[in-house]
């Protein structure tokens, strides 16, 4: 009976299609839940917002912004805001539905959200980037708040962004609200360990699923795509552990050293540069021989939909760690687990992020800080607690990490919907 959502046209291979479509392979997991899955299949609340601002020649320029609620059954909205000048409605409701999976995969008490603005923000001033937030902030904190909604850092977004966006949300509220956003610096309410806990994650997720798969770590050969804050924190972890980094791409190309890159001259360079600019570190070759490069883990952490069905055929991996939020589409998602390739999905892999973001929440409401060796300590048991139940189900039902993640995570949100029951 439900009608069709009239502002989308997902297709098989767009972010809400990819969506789509692992919510529809969990449905015969979900038992007499199943009643309420068209719950998942749309929005909560979608917010629209025009956001003007005078630039430094002294033109108006307008900028289109969104806040998308997709679930609150559990708790507030949580998850981050991209600025991107690929951001569409579409991809926002995408990002916000893998945030209500991911934060009820690793039990935490919120629902999902997720925001953006269609902007280069390499294109900007610092002044031009402050105004664009601020607006920004104060057209959507009509829905944001500290128990409504707290967005947090995602693709080009950082901590002064949010000491923006909270300091704005604060003045039109008339108070401090610290809690009305997470990845905030640490002298404004922010969290030890929340700069590095995607990666973090990333690595404490890679490494159980390795140690299943009898996979030595030393020597192991990583490839790893977009190397902002996921990307190069976890091969970092990797490293250290005696694993190889023998490619790593972002926007700027590809660098290739089968002996392994030195992570600590690259670093530097790639986050002033890019990979690029560290020429005499390795061979720089096309961006699609990244996805030909002999390997042990491939390691998406940069945008959706890059390992399409052609590059599932052809990466050399055993397993993929999904740093980044809808990498794989569903088709390459079936090739992957034909040819036995372990997909650690990116709605476990990646919530080290909001698992500290919500550590952050709890310390800015308790006003108590807690050291970085606590941090650590509990968001590698939630993580290790959360994998282990996922891959438990995996094993009951005989279905992917991926399923059983949306198995796990779907009857916690479809419960809550129940018992809560609907209003009126
Ligand atoms: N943007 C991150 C994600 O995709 C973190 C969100 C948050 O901390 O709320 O999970």
């Amino acid at each position: 009976m439900s009608e069709k959502l009239s502002f989308v046209s997902p297709t098989a291979n767009s972010p809400w299609g990819t969506y789509l479509s692992q919510v529809d392979r969990v449905v015969p997991y979900l038992g007499p839940l199943a009643r309420w899955v068209e719950t998942l299949k749309r929005p909560k609340r979608a917010l629209i917002v025009d956001v003007p601002i005078e630039m430094d020649d002294g033109t108006i320029a307008h900028f289109e912004g969104y806040r998308v609620q997709h679930n609150m059954s559990r708790g507030p909205g949580k998850g981050g805001v991209r600025f991107h000048p690929d951001v569409t409605l579409e991809e926002v409701m995408a990002l916000s539905a893998w945030m209500t999976i991911k934060t009820a995969a690793v039990n935490l008490p919120y629902g999902g959200a997720k925001g953006g603005i269609r902007v280069d923000p390499k294109k900007l001033s610092l002044q031009e980037l402050e105004k664009i937030t601020r607006r920004y902030t104060s057209e959507i904190g009509i829905i944001i708040g500290p128990h409504t909604d707290i967005p947090a850092p995602d693709v080009n977004t950082n901590g002064q962004i949010m000491a923006w966006m909270m300091d704005t949300y604060s003045m039109n509220v008339g108070g401090t609200a610290t809690g009305v956003v997470t990845g905030k610096p640490l002298h404004l309410g922010g969290s030890l360990g929340r700069v590095k806990a995607t990666g973090r994650g990333v690595f404490v997720t890679g490494r159980e699923a390795a140690r299943r798969l009898g996979m030595d770590l030393r020597g192991a050969r990583i490839a790893v795509q977009g190397f902002g804050n996921v990307g190069s924190v976890a091969a970092e972890l990797f490293a250290e552990a005696g694993a190889k980094i023998v490619a790593v791409q972002d926007h700027t190309g590809t660098i290739v050293n089968t002996n392994g890159l030195d992570l600590a001259q690259l670093i530097p360079v790639a986050n002033k540069e890019g990979v690029v600019a560290f020429k005499s570190g390795g061979d720089i070759v096309p961006n699609e021989d990244f996805w030909n490069v002999a390997c042990d883990i491939l390691i998406p952490a940069a945008l959706e939909g890059q390992i399409t069905a052609e590059r599932a055929q052809k990466t050399t991996a055993k397993l993929v760690l999904e740093g980044a939020n809808g990498p794989t589409v569903p088709q390459a998602d079936d090739i992957l687990a034909e040819r036995g390739v372990l997909v650690v999905p990116d709605v476990i892999c990646n919530a080290g992020g909001v698992t500290v973001s919500y550590f952050e929440w709890v310390q800015d409401f308790s006003s108590f800080f807690w050291d970085e060796d606590e941090i650590n300590v509990r968001l590698d048991r939630i993580m290790m607690n959360a994998l282990n139940q996922i891959w438990d189900t995996a094993d009951k039902h005989k279905i992917t990490l991926r399923t059983a993640t949306y198995a796990v995570a779907c009857e916690r949100i479809l419960m809550a919907r129940q018992e809560r029951g609907l209003y009126p």
